[in-house]
């Protein structure tokens, strides 16, 4: 056994290999102190390392065991206590103990042997180890790994390489402690090995966590690169690079305050888009998508006015009459502020066409203050048109709501749905549903529709909807509207109407001052009577505004100050009548009889023609009639023929006969039980040969015992006959509370007469 007495040098974490140098900086006072008891007795010193290299007094616990036997190859004072030297190492060497002699740390420790290693193991792994370390040159740019390369060249023994390997490279400093304390080359070798491959991985993690920090860091680099690069590219292409209005969208996008959903998806479609030449279909589906999306309001309100004194003025100002109608509009406005919400139902106005339901929902925006855009029903059948259709090709388009939504520019304006009762459905779906969607306070909050993708929000919106004929809306929308009935005008009504607003509203159109035009109040009730039949105002503020245009003609043609207008005028510029007043019958007929109808477009007459001939025994039955009108034809004729004998009708009449009923067509078609006492009535009068009266009119539905029932639309019945100069009405007993409703002026000019029974009818409708 080789053993040494040395002074001791702890370091701080250096190890000193055999045959290697090592600069070490010294300045504690043990470590001057070994340093100078060496140098004065020229002996080796053991150097070896502390386990913590924080600990300032080491003790013997604190240091490793093994360390190195060294010679100093030169010292030199820095400062005062302060050196640094030179060592070269010699041999490893293990602690046996320590010696304190003069207040100097020694130690006596043994020299290690190698043990014998086997050649070829040794040359084998030797060749493997300076093949890694050639390798890893592209892993590892250590200034220290080339120092050793160099040796490398300069031809190194297996355990020179190991000892430089475990001087020069950077590792912990358990792992240059376990290279020094192995006493077998080859293992020696081995563990080189392991350290390589373990710096190899390491090498690798921290070149891959390297690069993932360079992408995010050049990720927006990058792709501010690839769209110049995109740009470029369409241009050598000679397409137009992105186009003005897309960065323009853009910029929208950006600048205003669009819902965070929006903004995420018009930025995504934007990457898309500029993704693809600008010229491809699907770009130009991109770019459409982009512009409906950021051009409907989603953000954008505007301030309603509260003022309910203001509200109600302008609501009058704007309408003659419709007392019950404003003030129910006046309440549902009311309740809104009150409430701060639309969740009450819908308004929905029902009413014949021109009685002013679409002026009134005009008024009402006109009265909050707020935009007013409308649609109409009319037609639609299938559920895209209220929804849209999703963005699959070029051309397709958001619903019409949405297209309303754009045309508003608001997220609160009213919205009217005209003819919500002309709704059809078919095989593509029922646009119903959709519009329960729209309508409903309950759902609207996220309407959903197929191009926009995105839940829209309708909630603000003010929708007013409106119907000719309440039983055409579909019912599980009807559940959901607030009817306002709005009913036909009587002469008088009309006129008025004419005089305190068409005329002014024509008058201004054509840009007259009312000093210019004069039409006496006579004169508006002429062209009532005889150039329109109508339940509302349409037709009669046409005619006034053509009585308008001719008038500005005139006054520049023929340099007139101004023009009253005279009959003979209204003749000349209109032509002639378009109607007779009274379409009532001119004289009393046998087998004629006067119905009323209420249809669509308000009451109306209904003449009912009946004749017969030799024959045997058939029903034909012509005009435009529905099937419920073809039953009453069958119904009548079936009492009739049980009444015969009552009627004095010969036995065997009916067998001998063909009779032909027709009701002519009239524009709209018309069906319902209510003809049934004109049928039954006309059936008599003509097989009796009795006259009728032709200024009486009648309705109600017949029994096959002769019973008279109820019908609906008295009001407008009895309106339709008082345009057309009937005097009489005979109608069902049910009906009487009915009459509330008629205007105090048919009444003044129309008897009315119940009846309970076919009999009844008959001797009222009869002459003699
Ligand atoms: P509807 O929508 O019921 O078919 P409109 O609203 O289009 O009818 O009315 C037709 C025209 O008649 C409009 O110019 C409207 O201003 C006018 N009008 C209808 N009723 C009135 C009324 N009560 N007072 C003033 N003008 C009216």
């Amino acid at each position: 056994m080789n053993t040494k007495i040395v002074p001791l040098l702890c370091t701080r974490g250096a190890v000193i290999f055999p045959n290697q140098d090592l600069s070490v900086e010294v300045g504690r006072k043990p470590s001057i102190d070994a340093v100078e008891q060496a140098s004065r007795d020229d002996s080796m010193i053991f150097i070896v390392s502390q386990k913590d290299i924080s600990v300032e007094k080491p003790d013997a616990e604190d240091i490793f065991e093994y360390g190195t036997l060294s010679i100093i190859k030169n010292f030199r004072r820095k400062e005062e206590n302060h050196y640094r030297v030179v060592f070269e190492g010699k041999k490893v060497a293990k602690i046996i103990r320590h010696i304190e002699k003069d207040g100097v740390n020694f130690v006596e420790v043994e020299e290690i042997e190698d043990v014998e290693a086997d050649a070829t193991n040794v040359e084998i792994l030797t060749k493997r180890v300076v093949n890694e370390i050639s390798m890893m040159k592209s892993l590892n740019n250590n200034p220290n790994l080339f120092k050793i390369i160099d040796l490398l060249k300069s031809g190194l023994s297996s355990d020179e390489l190991v000892y430089s390997f475990g001087q020069y490279m950077v590792l912990n400093i358990y792992d240059k402690q376990r290279i020094l304390e192995e006493n077998s080359l080859s293992e020696r070798l081995m563990l080189v090995l392991e350290l390589i491959y373990k710096e190899k991985e390491v090498a690798k993690i921290e070149e891959h966590i390297n690069s993932v920090i360079k992408e995010r860091i050049e990720d927006s680099q990058k792709e501010y690169y690839l769209r110049e690069k995109i740009k470029a590219i369409k241009e050598e292409l000679n397409e137009a690079p992105s186009s003005g209005d897309m960065d323009d969208l853009k910029e929208k996008v950006m600048s205003e305050p669009y819902p965070e959903n929006i903004k995420e998806k018009a930025l995504d479609e934007f990457k898309r888009y500029d993704m693809m030449p600008s010229s491809s279909s699907e770009a130009v589906v991109i770019r459409s998508y982009l512009e409906w999306l950021l051009q409907i309001p989603w953000y954008q309100k505007s301030d309603d006015n509260d003022d309910l004194k203001l509200a109600s003025r302008i609501l009058d100002e704007d309408h003659y009459g419709l007392e019950k109608v404003k003030e129910r509009i006046l309440e549902y406005l009311a309740v809104k502020q009150m409430t701060n919400s639309l969740k009450s139902p819908i308004i929905c106005l029902v009413g014949p066409p021109g009685v002013g339901k679409t002026s009134l929902a005009r008024s009402v925006a006109r009265a909050l203050d707020r935009k007013f855009v409308k649609i109409s029903l009319g037609g639609v059948k299938d559920e895209a048109e209220i929804r849209g259709h999703r963005r699959t090709y070029i051309g397709s388009m958001p619903g019409r709501i949405i297209q309303g939504m754009k045309k508003a520019g608001v997220l609160n304006p009213v919205f009217l749905i005209d003819e919500i009762d002309k709704m059809a459905s078919d095989y593509k779906g029922d646009p119903s549903s959709a519009m329960l969607e729209v309508l409903d306070p309950e759902q609207n909050f996220a309407f959903s529709d197929h191009y926009i993708e995105e839940p829209y929000d309708l909630s603000d919106v003010l929708f007013i909807a409106t119907a000719n004929y309440i039983d055409n809306i579909p019912s599980a929308l009807k559940d959901r509207l607030e009817i306002i009935n709005l009913s036909s005008y009587t002469e008088i009504e009309k006129e008025q109407i004419a005089i305190k607003h068409l005329i002014p509203k024509q008058l201004e159109i054509n840009g007259l001052k009312s000093s210019q035009f004069n039409l006496s109040n006579e004169l508006i009730l002429y062209l009532i009577r005889h150039y329109t039949r109508e339940a509302g105002v349409r037709q009669l503020e046409r005619v006034i505004g053509s009585l308008c245009r001719k008038s500005v003609l005139s006054i520049l043609k023929d340099e007139k100050k101004t023009i009253k207008v005279s009959k003979k005028k209204i003749n000349e510029w209109l032509g002639h009548e378009f109607y007779d007043y009274g379409a009532k019958e001119k004289n009393d007929q046998i087998g004629v009889v006067t119905g009323l109808a209420y249809t669509s477009f308000g009451g109306d007459i209904l003449p009912v023609e009946v004749n017969y001939f030799k024959g045997k025994g058939n029903l034909i039955v012509t005009g435009q009639l529905g099937d419920v009108m073809q039953e009453s034809a069958k119904i009548a004729l079936d009492y009739v023929k049980a009444n015969a004998d009552k009627y004095k009708i010969e036995n065997d009449f009916f067998e001998t006969h063909d009779i032909h009923i027709h009701v002519p067509e009239g524009a709209v078609p018309k069906d319902g039980p209510s003809a049934g006492v004109t049928l039954t009535t006309a059936l008599i009068s003509a097989i009796t040969k009795t006259k009728v009266r032709s200024d009486l009119a009648m309705t109600g539905e017949v029994t096959l015992r002769g019973n008279v029932l109820p019908i609906g639309g008295l009001k407008e019945k009895s309106l339709a006959a008082h345009r057309s100069g009937i005097d009489t009405i005979v109608f069902p007993k049910g009906n009487i509370k009915d009459l509330d409703d008629v205007p105090d002026t048919v009444k003044n000019d129309i008897k009315f007469i119940p009846v309970e029974r076919v009999d009844q009818v008959i001797k009222e409708a009869f002459i003699g």
